[in-house]
Order: C-alpha cells, then sequence, then structure tokens
C-alpha cells in the first residue's frame, strides 16, 4: 500500500488525506498541534463558489493609503513587517495588468465550479450533511454610487458563470429582516453557501481519518525529505524522520519555508483577518451578508453570528490587535438591529496568501514525491475538497478534472506569479476598456468584503 505523508491539518491538509486514503492510500497527518488553532477553525464558515475576482489594489485611488495610516481600516501594514512584504506587493500590483487579471479570474472560476459537489460528498461522508445551508449570500449597498461601482465585478463574475440577481428593498427586508433599513441596494449571490461551524468539520475530518487508519504525528516539520531509495517524507524540530513514498506540504501560510528546503520557492504572506462570534446572536440573519461599503461579512453559524473580515500584514508572528475585531463589531452595529454582544468571541486567524490570488497545488518541479496544496487564501475552506480530489488524481497519476498548470509552484519562478515581474506594457486606452473598468472595481470586493 502507498504512503503519503501530510504536513499540516487545516481544511485542506485533511480533505487532501481523505482523497488519498479513499484512493488505497496509507496516511500519516503531521501537525505541530492537532488540536490548536488555526485559519481552517475561525474562518466566516462560507462557501464563496462566486469570488472570482483576484484581489488587487489597482483603481482605488488614494483609498489604500487613507488605511493604511489607519490601524484600524480594512487593509493594514505593520510598518515593521512592510520591508519583508515588498516583493509580494510587487508582484500583487502587476496582477491588475491586461490580461493577468481575466486569466486569474478563469483559474479561480475553474476551482470554484468543481467545490460545491467535492464538499458536499466529504460532509456526507462525515454525517454532516445538515451542517451546509445553501442559501445564497447577499452582497448590501447603502449607496447607489457604490452598487453602480461594483457593476463590472459583477459582470467579471457573471462572465465566469456565477449566478446573481438584484434584490429590491423589500425583498432584502423580507429575506433579511434584522438587517437595518439603510441599504439602497442588494445583489443576491445564488450558489453561495454556508456551514454550521468550521472547526466542527476539521474535528470531525481527523478523527474520521484516524478512525480509518490515518497516523496523527505531533511535531513541528523544519524540512522535506527525499530519500535514496525512492521514498519522501519530513524531519521533525526533534531531528525523528518520518517517511513515506510522497510528501504533501499542505501547512498553510508556514508552507513557503518548507517548499524552500527543496529548492522550490513561493511568494506567500500571512494575510490576517479579524472577527467576533456572538454566540447569542446567530439568528439575526439567515444567510451570509457581505457588506459592500464597509468591507466585512456576517455569517450566521450555529455557534454565533461571526462578523469579521480584513486584511492585514503582519507577518506570522506578531501579536493580534484586537482592536481590529471591535471596529469591525463597531460597524456592524449600524447595519444589523438587536445584536446581543454577550459571551461575544475574538479571533484572528492566518489566511495563506499568494500575491496572485491562486492556490499552489501540484507537483514540486523538483521531484514527482513532493506535492502542494496551500495559498488558498480567502477560499481555503471553500475550495479545500476540490483540491483534495486534484492531489487524488495526482497521487493516482490520472489526469486531473482542470489544467492545474495555472497553480503551480514554477509560476513564482517563471518571473513572479503570472508574470508579475515582467514588465507588461500598459494598455494603450487605460481606463477606457472593459478590463480596465474592472479594476477600477474589483479591489473593494476583494480586499475586506469577502471573507
Ligand atoms: C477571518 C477569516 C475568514 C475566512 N473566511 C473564509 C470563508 O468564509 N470561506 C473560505 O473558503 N475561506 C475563508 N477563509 C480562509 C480559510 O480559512 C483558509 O484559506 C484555510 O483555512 C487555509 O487552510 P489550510 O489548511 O491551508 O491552513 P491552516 O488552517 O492554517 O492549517 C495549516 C496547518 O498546518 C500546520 N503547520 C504549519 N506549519 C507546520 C509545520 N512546519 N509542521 C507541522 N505543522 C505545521 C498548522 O499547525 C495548521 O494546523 C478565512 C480566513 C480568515 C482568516
Amino acid at each position: 500500500m502507498s504512503h503519503l505523508v501530510v504536513i499540516g491539518a487545516g481544511i485542506v491538509g485533511l480533505n487532501c488525506a481523505l482523497s488519498a486514503q479513499r484512493r488505497g492510500w496509507r496516511v500519516t497527518l503531521i501537525d505541530r498541534d492537532f488540536e490548536g488553532d488555526r485559519a481552517s477553525h475561525g474562518n466566516a464558515g462560507g462557501l464563496a463558489v462566486s469570488e472570482c475576482v483576484p484581489l488587487s489594489l489597482a483603481g482605488l485611488g488614494l483609498r489604500p493609503l487613507r488605511w493604511l495610516v489607519d490601524p484600524l481600516g480594512p487593509l493594514a501594514i505593520r510598518p515593521a513587517h512592510a520591508p519583508r512584504l515588498l516583493p509580494w506587493y510587487r508582484a500583487l500590483r502587476k496582477i491588475s495588468q491586461k490580461g493577468n487579471f481575466a486569466r486569474i479570474g478563469d483559474a479561480l472560476a475553474a476551482l470554484n465550479q468543481h467545490a460545491l459537489d467535492p464538499f458536499m460528498a466529504m460532509l456526507a461522508e462525515l454525517g454532516l450533511s445538515g451542517d451546509l445551508h445553501r442559501n445564497g449570500a447577499l452582497s448590501v449597498y447603502e449607496t447607489d454610487g457604490a452598487f453602480l461601482r461594483d457593476q463590472p465585478s459583477w459582470q467579471f463574475r457573471r462572465e465566469r458563470g456565477v449566478r446573481w440577481r438584484e434584490v429590491g428593498r423589500e425583498e432584502l427586508h423580507a429575506l433579511e429582516p434584522g438587517l437595518a433599513p439603510v441599504f439602497a441596494r442588494a445583489i443576491m449571490i445564488e450558489d453561495w453557501a454556508h456551514i454550521d461551524d468550521p472547526r466542527r468539520i476539521v474535528d470531525r475530518l481527523r478523527h474520521y481519518l484516524a478512525g480509518h487508519g490515518a497516523r496523527l504525528v505531533t511535531g513541528e516539520a523544519t524540512a522535506l525529505v527525499m530519500a535514496e531509495d525512492g521514498g519522501a517524507g519530513a524531519r521533525l524540530a526533534d531531528g525523528t524522520v518520518v517517511r513515506g513514498d510522497r510528501v504533501l506540504v499542505a501547512a498553510g501560510a508556514w508552507a513557503a519555508r518548507l517548499a524552500r528546503t527543496v529548492g522550490d520557492v513561493a511568494l506567500l504572506e500571512s494575510e490576517r483577518g479579524y472577527n467576533t462570534t456572538l454566540p447569542h446572536s446567530a439568528h439575526r440573519l439567515s444567510r451570509e451578508v457581505l457588506f459592500a461599503e464597509a468591507m466585512f461579512v456576517a455569517t450566521p453559524l450555529s455557534v454565533g453570528l461571526r462578523i469579521g473580515g480584513a486584511a492585514e500584514f503582519a507577518g506570522l508572528q506578531a501579536p493580534a490587535n484586537y482592536r481590529r475585531s471591535d471596529a469591525l463589531l463597531a460597524l456592524s452595529r449600524r447595519y444589523i438591529t438587536s445584536l446581543d454582544e454577550r459571551d461575544n468571541h475574538k479571533w484572528m486567524g492566518h489566511r495563506p496568501a499568494t500575491p496572485d490570488s491562486l492556490p499552489v497545488i501540484g507537483r514540486s518541479p523538483h521531484s514527482p514525491r513532493v506535492l502542494y496544496a496551500f495559498g488558498h487564501g480567502h477560499l481555503g475552506l471553500t475550495q479545500s475538497a476540490i483540491t483534495g480530489e486534484l492531489i487524488g488524481d495526482l497521487l493516482d497519476d490520472r489526469p486531473t478534472a482542470i489544467d492545474l498548470s495555472p497553480y503551480g509552484i514554477d509560476r513564482f519562478r517563471r518571473g513572479g506569479a503570472h508574470q508579475a515581474a515582467r514588465p507588461v506594457p500598459a494598455p494603450a486606452n487605460h481606463g477606457r476598456t472593459r478590463d480596465a473598468a474592472i479594476r477600477q472595481q474589483e479591489p473593494a470586493a476583494r480586499t475586506g468584503s469577502t471573507p
């Protein structure tokens, strides 16, 4: 029986392990702390299958500068981290160049279109089908101006198969009576879904895997190991080597340093997000709501109403600044009526973010024994099960359901993410093309108002 070693027991690593186990692989999971906190525990719980608009800062005018000097704005960079962020930031700036943007949107849409079915199959296998709520999400706007400014990005999504429709004030009130009557316009995103509790799925999945024979090894992986006899695995901080036939790096925001130990380079940052969960307010909403101008989301989980978002670049070590959770909660008081804030719980998590918004899924160019599944950014829960399927196909040496070339780790070597470091001439009719219009529109949707 072939043996897969998986580093990282977040939602991505666990789904890959499940897929491998289903295909007859023996699985060993390594994590530094199986019970400990991680992005996969505290996220917003959205199956955000409509989100194919890449993260970008283009077209925001001076707003990012204002945010950067506001430590509680939707986007923040801690000054001490700024020099380390530079290569990632340079690559991010190239994403909105003509051609890149649409290509990345296509690659995100390809994953998302395949995301829901395997996710539902995973829930069914765990006996958690009832945890999924397929009643869409609402993106709400206070002003006509903001709504109109966002139209090109909605069009961008529609061109990639996303179903959405406009909702009037009366219907909005009927759908979500807990929202304050301050919204001029809304969009219903039909295929969006949400789950009851991200942590419950992670815990159930881990127990399920262990119950079906997976070995759980607690330890910090410090390097990937390639054995001369054809095996592969990981070296742990205490010197132990965990060996299998293949090794998969699914270590979330920590993955790049492991890839580097076999010579692979990935631009990966922790895009820290914050939220507050209000256990006594879960029923104020019945579906996830995206507050477009204020750039945060609220999801009615079984564990409470979870309110959060934001993007903070401060690296993996800096302590959390929970005033950001407070700031988002304060904003939400204007928009959601009668919030009961007793026993609330604040949280921060590390989104594993690449500059081109695409995950890294595939084999190492250095060795087919090393596989990668990390960098899912805002969409790790959404894309976890399809990532597992794709990794399973690679393990079986079968053709994958979608072309994996956009997600390869070698894209960072080829001149940054999606030719990010290669100069691309500015479009001749800058500011008038549809692409330019999209660039004007999309960032607000991907700096904070998505999960
Ligand atoms: C505020 C917020 C809201 C979000 N909302 C959503 C949402 O609604 N929908 C959605 O799809 N996504 C959402 N996300 C994104 C999603 O949570 C992440 O993309 C996803 O959880 C990443 O999963 P992962 O398994 O790759 O990483 P993680 O969950 O971070 O797991 C990585 C694991 O690897 C382990 N590890 C790391 N390095 C090592 C090492 N060297 N040795 C041993 N173990 C190691 C860690 O201990 C950890 O358990 C949100 C994120 C945040 C922060």
